[in-house]
């Protein structure tokens, strides 16, 4: 059983986790935009991705 769990740390130092990457990354997206004014696209935010 693997439960691959994909993690990103803001800048700002708040991680978010989880399994499912497509999730992941709206979370980190709507976290940069609340949080830090930023708009990430995917691509900014799968760069940012470790597993
Ligand atoms: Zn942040």
């Amino acid at each position: 059983m693997s439960n691959q769990i994909f993690k990103v740390e803001c800048p700002c130092g708040y991680v978010m986790a989880n399994q499912n990457l497509d999730i992941l990354i709206t979370e980190v997206q709507t976290h940069a935009k609340d949080n830090h004014q930023m708009e990430l696209s995917r691509e900014d935010v799968e760069d940012m991705v470790y597993a």
